[in-house]
């Protein structure tokens, strides 16, 4: 795989996976922190998700013209998730921006107290990480605070110009974007990392574009979805024969990935079970909980509590009713 660096600041480095297809995966420490796709269908360019800053977000615009000789003319937003889609307004207006009805819904809805939060919190977040980071000589947690950082000072210098831009097309399962050499299939999922998840499928290069139904290296963020929907997402995806997944965040992976990912949700799945059938204060033992040793040296371990803690909730039996 050829790596390409873009930019002096490196918000992430584009990785060729085949002629005129591109991950853009972010780096840690600067201000993209989700990944991106960059395609060339031929006659027709697409962006598949646009980071967390315009200023992320910008860089990829100059790589298209680099090195595609066009400005992207279609962006997809997989999702509502703030960090996949606050880039928006770098292509526009020469980019349609195409997302699922669904999650069209919840950009007008969550979205836009997702942005009041950020607006009125980004400043003293930042102050209380710097603080952190100064404070602790460990350096697992200086890498974890490192990317927070970076996510917390891109807001910082992007909110006073930030606008969400909107969808002005919408599909609801499928949609299919012809070029001259390659299709992109668009799949859309209910329920799994939200409640609406779009993959991009390129089906003669066998890539998929996964956004955040795969972290690969890292723990996903499960509790904005349903475990049960996101894993039918992933084995209906794996049944699709490609070879090529890119993460919503972590390096490109493979199948190996996805099945991993599988792993990590059933693990958790039992994990929380077991807590519940133990009956009441379980914020006790979920405290006490080890990470299972195939995941241990995998980054975001602060998802892994927030999962369980999730899961648990979901599967409490109702009214406090008792476990049978
Ligand atoms: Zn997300």
């Amino acid at each position: 795989m050829r790596k390409t660096s873009v930019t002096e600041s490196k918000p992430f480095i584009l990785h060729s996976l085949a002629e005129g297809v591109f991950a853009a995966i972010a780096e840690d420490g600067g201000s993209a922190i989700s990944n991106a796709g960059l395609i060339d269908l031929g006659g027709q360019v697409l962006v598949f998700d646009t980071f967390l800053t315009p200023q992320a977000a910008l860089d990829l615009r100059r790589a298209a013209t680099d090195m595609l000789g066009r400005i992207p003319n279609i962006v997809i937003n997989s999702h509502y998730h703030n960090d996949h889609i606050w880039g928006n307004q770098v292509f526009v207006p020469e980019a349609q921006i195409v997302s699922s009805a669904r999650t069209r819904d919840l950009i007008a809805t969550a979205g836009v107290e997702e942005f009041q939060w950020y607006s009125a919190n980004s400043a003293e977040r930042l102050e209380t990480i710097r603080a952190q980071y100064q404070n602790t000589n460990d350096e697992h947690q200086q890498k974890q605070l490192s990317m927070w950082i970076g996510y917390y000072e891109g807001l910082v210098e992007a909110l006073p110009q930030l606008t969400v831009c909107m969808p002005g097309i919408t599909f609801d399962k499928h949609l299919e974007i012809y070029g001259n050499k390659l299709t992109a299939e668009l799949i859309t999922f209910e329920g799994g990392h939200t409640a609406s998840d779009t993959v991009l499928h390129l089906p003669q290069e066998g890539v998929i574009f996964m956004s955040d139904l795969l972290f690969v290296g890292c723990h996903p963020y499960l509790a904005d979805g349903d475990p049960f929907q996101h894993l039918n997402a992933l084995k209906e995806l794996s049944r699709l024969n490609a070879t090529c997944f890119v993460p919503g965040h972590g390096p490109v992976g493979t199948s190996d990935d996805v099945k991993l990912m599988v792993a990590y949700i059933e693990q958790c799945l039992e994990t929380a079970q077991t807590i519940v059938e133990e009956g009441h204060a379980y914020e006790e033992w979920i405290k006490e909980l080890k990470i299972a040793d195939h995941f241990q040296t995998w980054q975001l371990p602060q998802f892994y509590q927030t999962n369980i803690r999730f899961l648990c909730e979901r599967l409490r039996p109702a009214n406090g009713e008792k476990q049978a």
